[in-house]
């Protein structure tokens, strides 16, 4: 059974500080839980049993760690349900996806620990002779992580997992909406048998001023962030001044392309994966539907259909398929940019928002949106599907890359045609006929200013070592 845990998580203990706060269901508005909030010397503490074990740990064998690691994916896979229920509970998603997001987090514990003891150097002869080249990789020592609340396990353990299996310390932040998860996910840790100081978990109460503190303690060498855009910045100012490395998971604004010729009911259905999966919230949730003028009026009648299909309602009970957003303030995020769309010209062609109880927000289709339309030049993190059309695929191509963002493209269509714009669009990822990319195992990340840096794949562990070069001669 697995226990509530609701204090910080410092040097191996649970600690309960003086202050604390009310984590909410977003479903009900109930309370939940109080979680500990940390103070000063409570950050202070953990950067220093994050810096006292640092030295242990990196010296620990590769497969001791990497044992450590596969036991809490085992504990993790053990207790699968129950934090699905907990993931549930704050965050709003269907039980559905928070199982999903279990096993995807779990996987991070798994793929990690086979990659703790796969670590490569090498050793080669200068090209003049005149000495060995030897390149080994050592941990970049304590590494502070913030996390969003959209995945509150998943987003956690793609950092805690190679940050561990690279021999790094961690202190991790996890969002002030869903810090329960992220305590539970110290929990099994310790049960994993994680020596103490070498993952800490604490929720500073004033956020900026917390971390920016962190972040100068000369003890802390490594920040690895995913949120959004607008904070990475701020946090990328803040790592200057003490030269911190970074890995940044910034914002998407995924362009979902239907090519002439696609099959449209396959496009729906990616659609339907692409756009609904988290309810919205996701980085990757397909933000702009870009559809040729052939199909973009039985594309948007199938995805009407399908979208007004799904069941709403709150995330635990039985049959949903759509739960609510995280919060009130979200919610109404989100209805102001469908208002600001249909104010603009827009017709929404599901039916409208009925007004309930709870952070919920209907499944929703925008048909006739103009191609500059504010709501396609932010994130929406909602049920909501704007559709553009388009007359050739150089107008498709142009129009998907006309953003800031590059973290991700779904392109549909005959494969070669696919494949041929697949290459054109400005994104670290591309999903190719299918409504999702995930793997713990391929190499997560965007480009322009979705982030710098890649996680999970061979390259995550890599954002946590240091590349040393010694001359030796030959
Ligand atoms: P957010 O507002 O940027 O917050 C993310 C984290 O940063 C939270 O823990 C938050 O703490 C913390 N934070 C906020 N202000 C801070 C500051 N001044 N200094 C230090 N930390 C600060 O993002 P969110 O709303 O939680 O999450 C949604 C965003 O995450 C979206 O933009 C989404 O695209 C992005 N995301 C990206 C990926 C990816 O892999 N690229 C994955 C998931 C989500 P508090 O909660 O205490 O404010």
């Amino acid at each position: 059974m697995m226990k509530l845990c609701t204090d910080s998580y410092i040097n191996g203990q649970w600690v309960a500080g003086s202050q604390r706060l009310p984590v909410l269901n977003p479903a009900t508005g109930h309370l939940l839980a109080d979680v500990a909030l940390a103070d000063e010397a409570e950050c202070d503490a953990a950067v220093r049993a994050a810096s006292d074990a640092a030295a242990d740990w990196a010296a620990c064998a590769p497969r001791t760690r990497a044992e450590i690691l596969r036991r809490a994916f085992e504990l993790m896979t053990d207790s699968a349900d129950e934090l699905a229920q907990l993931i549930t509970a704050e965050n709003g998603k269907v039980l559905a996806d928070a199982r999903a997001e279990v096993a995807y987090a779990a996987e991070f514990f798994r793929w990690f620990s086979e990659e703790a003891v796969r670590v490569q150097g090498d050793y080669r002869l200068a090209p003049n002779g005149d000495k060995r080249i030897v390149t080994t990789h050592e941990p970049v020592g304590v590494s502070l992580l913030i996390t969003p609340w959209n995945f509150p396990a998943a987003m956690a353990t793609r950092k805690i997992a190679p940050a561990l299996a690279a021999g790094c310390t961690v202190i991790l932040k996890p969002a002030a909406e869903t810090p329960l998860t992220a305590l539970a996910i110290a929990d099994l840790l310790d049960r994993a048998a994680v020596p103490a100081g070498v993952v800490n978990v604490v929720l500073p109460g004033d956020v900026g001023p917390a971390v920016k503190r962190m972040l100068d303690d000369p003890r802390v060498r490594n920040l690895s962030f995913t949120g959004s855009t607008e904070v990475g910045r701020i946090l990328l100012h803040a790592c200057a001044d003490t030269v911190v490395r970074t890995s940044m998971e910034l914002g998407g604004n995924a362009p979902f392309v239907v090519l002439a010729g696609a099959d449209v009911e396959v496009a729906v259905e990616a659609a339907i994966v692409a756009k609904m999966r988290n309810g919205g919230a996701a980085c990757t949730a397909a933000n702009r539907f870009y559809v040729h003028r052939d199909l973009v009026e039985s594309f948007t009648a199938a995805l009407t259909r399908r979208m007004q299909s799904l069941v709403v309602g709150p995330g635990d009970r039985p049959g949903v398929q759509l739960g609510c957003l995280v919060s009130e303030k979200e919610r109404e995020k989100v209805a102001r940019l469908v208002q600001a769309s249909i104010d603009e010209g827009a017709r929404r062609t599901t039916n409208a928002a009925e007004h309930v109880t709870g952070a919920f927000y209907p499944p929703t289709v925008l048909a006739g949106v103009k191609a500059d339309a504010a709501i396609l030049r932010q994130e929406i993190f909602g049920p909501v599907a704007p559709i553009v059309s388009f007359d050739s695929e150089d107008e498709a191509v142009r129009l998907a890359n006309d953003t800031e963002f590059g973290l991700i493209a779904y392109v549909l269509g005959p494969e070669s045609t696919a494949l041929r714009v697949a290459g054109r669009l400005e994104a670290g990822m591309v999903a190719v006929n299918r409504g999702v990319v995930s793997d713990p195992a391929a190499s997560f990340g965007g480009m322009k200013q979705s982030g710098l840096g890649r996680e999970g794949g061979f390259d995550g562990i890599h954002e946590f070592l240091e590349t040393k070069y010694i001359a030796v001669n030959a």
